[in-house]
């Protein structure tokens, strides 16, 4: 299957159930990335800030970036020109330089509040705890160059569906007391990214509206430079 038919089944696989389509591309060569392009694709999904750079200016301007890895605050300024949502937002102080960058680039940025459910120590991302923490604090409230669209999550990369599934329950679960509690009024809060290659179908099943699918659509991924494949 070429890179397009893949794009092609998947689009309306999730297009049917109204779920976006992030197509991951990281480490994947700007070909690979226009090749799924011309099949009809705009999300594409990047983890890293200087490769997710290079590609914004090489790629097609209407393409809309997701960062959906972890962002460090000393470079938020390099993506604040153009990114489309920041899904990885994982602490207060990134989330007030987002904004802080937002502001001089005369935007509002979309984030979505990275939320930790795996069982692992590799994942970032906040407590239950904390996101409500940060959504109720003032700081928070001061804020006004950034948009919460929603909450992402990964989930813990396991075989064990039992387990995936019920992190992904939790998730949904959360992400429906914190619409009730702190966006009831607000329509943009509406993003539940959650689901990967693996287990986007299951995560589709508790709920999530966006998923973010790399090799099932570029191939697995070979541990190299992207300008280098
Ligand atoms: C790499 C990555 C994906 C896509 O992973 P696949 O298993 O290739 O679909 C999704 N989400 C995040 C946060 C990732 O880093």
């Amino acid at each position: 299957m070429s890179i397009a038919d893949n794009i092609s089944s998947l689009k309306k696989e999730t297009d049917a159930v109204n779920v976006a389509l992030i197509a991951v591309s990281k480490t994947k060569t700007a070909e690979d990335i226009q090749q799924a392009y011309d099949a009809g694709q705009r999300l594409f999904g990047e983890n890293m800030v200087q490769e997710l750079v290079d590609k914004h200016q090489h790629l097609p301007a209407d393409i809309q970036w997701h960062l959906i890895g972890h962002l460090q605050t000393n470079k938020v300024k390099y993506i604040a020109p153009f990114i489309s949502m920041i899904q990885s937002v994982d602490s207060l102080k990134l989330l007030q330089e987002i904004n802080k960058q937002a502001q001089k680039n005369k935007r509002v940025i979309d984030c979505l509040l990275q939320i930790y459910i795996a069982d692992e120590d590799t994942k970032y991302g906040l407590g239950f705890d904390e996101a409500i923490e940060l959504l109720r604090s003032d700081e928070y409230a001061a804020l006004k160059s950034i948009r919460i669209c929603g909450l992402m999550g990964i989930a813990t990369n396991t075989d064990n569906e039992k387990q995936v599934k019920e992190e992904y329950y939790e998730l949904k679960t959360f992400f429906d007391g914190i619409k009730v509690s702190f966006f009831r009024k607000d329509d943009a809060f509406k993003v539940l990214s959650m689901g990967m290659s693996a287990d986007y179908k299951l995560a589709i099943e508790q709920g999530s509206n966006m998923v973010r699918v790399g090799s099932t659509i570029f191939g697995n991924r070979v541990i190299k430079h992207w300008k280098n494949n």
